[in-house]
């Protein structure tokens, strides 16, 4: 099999935009299948890859929330074929380490390999020869091969500009509450940042059955569409200390305070959200510097913890599954997320990120 010419956003230093190249595409190896991608979301941990915050190998293909159809399967690939519609998940998984054999293929030992090349510690993307680098599944390009594991086969009828948040934002955020902190009928939930991720915490809260759940952001229309999604109290954090905001309204604090942005000072904030037994969730991605203060003695004498969430706990086999009936059902609503764009359109993606104005771009193939 030849090499596909494809086109793909790359960055090719940190800080400077993403340029759409002409790039060739090598055939999937063992274990491995090629996707047409056709729709990826854009997320803020690609941002922060741009930004240099979490750096990889550059050059590189962004993009890690993608859905497409299958074109090519590698060797020994069972269980799919060319034109089946699949999710992508962006974390693969040894399926033997202790704990992936544990239940918790989110924390697999064996995976530090996967963010700039595939398994083999080689590169199906190339220019002129080059090799470009992956970065998860680098949904950023019309085509891209992944490792087969991570690629879930779904119902052809559904949409795939909307099943693809499935494979980052949703999954971290409703994982979040149903995986991580198994939020439970009539529990008290605090959300702070309300973005693609923060959004699907409101969703998974409410899905749990959380009687009351406060969203925190400084956007109005963040607060507007988390009232829509579920949150039954929006907070403007821009006009004073959120946590005695939520205490105000949650008297004691509340069982839950997901903290979805990385921040130091929100998820300070969000620790003192918690109550007695209360956990503060943290899901955004810090900076590596990042140190927050703790109230020792507060955290004893109330039983409070604090706990992070990677990739929804996630059992992508199990969860995947769930979050497709869940949609279809109509409790987990994905449109009210969404602004399409193109792939060209990528870099003013990052631009509305930054501002805070849209839950999620999703580019379009
Ligand atoms: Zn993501
Ligand atoms: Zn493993």
């Amino acid at each position: 099999m030849s090499a596909t010419p494809i086109q793909a956003a790359v960055l090719r230093e940190f800080g400077q935009p993403l340029v759409v190249e002409r790039l060739e595409l090598d055939p999937p190896k063992a274990g491995e299948v090629q996707v047409r991608m056709a729709a990826s979301g854009v997320c803020h941990s690609d941002l922060h890859v741009v930004e240099g915050v979490h750096p990889t190998s550059l050059p590189v293909v962004l993009g890690h929330e993608g859905a497409g159809v299958v074109e090519r399967l590698g060797d020994g690939v069972s269980g799919l074929a060319p034109g089946d519609h699949v999710l992508l998940t962006w974390l693969p998984y040894c399926g033997h380490c202790r704990a992936c054999t544990s239940g918790w293929p989110n924390r697999c030992e064996n995976t530090a390999w996967y963010d700039a090349t595939l398994e083999d510690g080689t590169c199906r993307f190339h220019q002129d020869g080059a090799p470009i680098h992956h970065y998860n599944t680098s949904s950023f390009a019309e085509r891209s091969v992944v490792p087969a594991r991570t690629a879930i086969r779904v119902d052809r009828s559904l949409p795939l500009t909307e099943l693809a948040l499935m494979g980052c934002a949703v999954m971290t955020g409703v994982g979040a509450a149903l995986n991580t902190a198994r939020v439970r009928p009539g529990d008290r939930v605090a959300v702070v940042g309300c973005g693609g991720v923060g959004l699907n915490v409101v969703q998974g809260a409410r899905i749990a059955g959380a009687s009351t759940i406060v969203a925190v952001d400084v956007i109005p229309e963040k607060l507007e569409l988390a009232r829509e999604l579920g949150a039954t109290h929006a907070l403007d954090a821009s006009v004073g200390d959120a946590a005695q905001a939520v205490r105000e309204l949650v008297p004691g604090g509340v069982d839950h305070a997901f903290e979805a942005l990385g921040r130091i000072d929100t998820i300070e904030s969000a620790v003192a959200m918690t109550g007695r037994g209360g956990q503060a969730v943290l899901i955004g991605m810090a900076s590596p510097d990042a140190r927050v203060a703790l109230d020792a003695l507060t955290m004893t004498l109330q039983e409070r913890c604090v706990r992070g969430s990677w990739y929804g706990s996630c059992v992508p086999l199990r969860d995947i599954p769930m979050l497709v009936e869940l949609y279809r059902d109509g409790r987990l609503r994905l449109d009210p997320l969404i602004t399409t764009c193109t792939l060209h359109d990528v870099n003013e993606a990052f631009s509305r990120m930054r501002s805070g104005h849209t839950a999620r771009s999703v580019i379009v193939y």
